[in-house]
């Protein structure tokens, strides 16, 4: 057991877990994302270098990695702290901001966000996809990438004295990488030492997730604070998902509010809409689920913010929320969602 035991830990310190109310569990406020821009076809490679603007914003929105400006969400704390006002204005309490080393973690403009809007704001420690690795990462042992997770919880991150409340988004490609089976593996030590919650972006491919769960047991993870992220586009086939759903880990819709004609990371994967999640998130319940979902935008590109015209950091419960209910989902299971879930996966053990 740690000091942090029965407390989240948020960018300003150690928080009462009933305080956090709302809360998105996946989502940025300040990264890049050049590492995975996504050429243009040949016609199109002047547009990907314009200004966003009204007459290229459909373009953008449908070919979101290929347009060099939209990479570049770091532009726009200004934006994002009026955003972050609005989330509150709506019964909004907090977000985790899981953005890791490799796509531009600050968690200097965290503090500073949370500071000016009374958003709780919880940092994620670790490491991005391999694509993205140092030389340096890619050398670590286990057991000094274990040091490096549990420093960033533990005496803060980026050299600050900001400190991290949860490990991830860790990032992994499919097939995995090597480099990314040893962060997994560091990451199930660090939190059986520090009783510490987990977040993971799987490869996108079905037998991802299954793969990640194995690897993180194997290495003595709590299945039971481990969150699989983006599983709207991961496992879409029913039978699947509700084998994974057994596995015991967190079952995380996180990409609401996108809808994409095409996915450019995989053209295979027909990118299911918002009412499509939300009967998926029905069936889940149906199935006696509702203590393993969680619910988040994963905002992470500029045109998702309600400045370029994007539904923005409100759109779960601005829109999504009275959606759901006139489908059936009950308050209370709405409550476990968004307010009963994030809070006992976010609080050490
Ligand atoms: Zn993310």
């Amino acid at each position: 057991m740690s000091s942090l035991s029965g407390k989240v830990q948020t960018v300003l310190g150690l928080v009462e877990p009933g305080k956090l109310g709302r809360t998105l569990t996946h989502e940025h406020l300040t990264m890049t994302f050049d590492c995975c821009y996504y050429p243009p076809p040949p016609r199109y490679e002047a547009t990907s270098e314009e200004p966003i603007m009204m007459k290229n914003l459909f373009w953008i929105q449908k070919n979101p990695y290929s347009h060099k400006e939209n990479l570049q969400l770091n532009q726009e704390t200004e934006a994002i702290r009026e955003e972050l006002l609005y989330f509150k204005a709506n019964g909004g309490g907090a977000l985790v901001e899981n953005t890791t080393v490799g796509i531009s973690r600050d968690v200097k403009t965290l503090k500073w966000l949370a500071e000016e809007t009374g958003v709780h704001i919880i940092s994620g420690a670790g490491f991005y996809v391999d694509a993205t690795h140092s030389p340096d990462t890619r050398a670590m042992s286990v057991e000094q990438l274990t040091d490096v997770l549990i420093n960033e919880i533990l005496h803060g991150a980026d050299g600050t004295s900001i400190k991290c409340g949860v490990i991830g988004e860790i990032g992994c490609s499919w097939p995995l990488a090597e480099s990314e089976k040893k962060v997994l593996q560091a990451t199930a030590h660090a939190q059986a030492q520090l009783g510490c919650p987990v977040i993971i972006h799987p490869g996108r491919n079905p037998s991802a997730p299954f793969q990640i769960i194995r690897v993180l047991q194997e290495a003595g993870v709590d299945v039971s604070k481990t969150v699989m992220s983006h599983i709207d586009r991961t496992i879409l086939d029913k039978k699947e998902l509700l084998e994974f759903a057994q596995l015991g880990c967190y079952l995380e819709y996180d990409l609401f509010g996108t809808e994409l004609l095409h996915y450019q990371f995989n053209p295979d994967i027909d990118m299911p809409n918002d009412n499509k999640r939300i009967r998926r998130v029905r069936l889940l319940v149906d199935e006696g689920y509702e203590d393993r979902i969680l619910m988040a935008h994963d905002i992470h590109t500029k045109h998702r913010l309600m400045k370029y015209g994007g539904h923005g950091y409100s759109h779960i419960l601005t829109n999504i929320v009275p959606k759901m209910l006139l489908r059936g989902i009950t308050e209370n299971a709405l409550d476990k969602i968004l307010i009963e879930n994030p809070k006992q996966w976010l609080t050490f053990k």
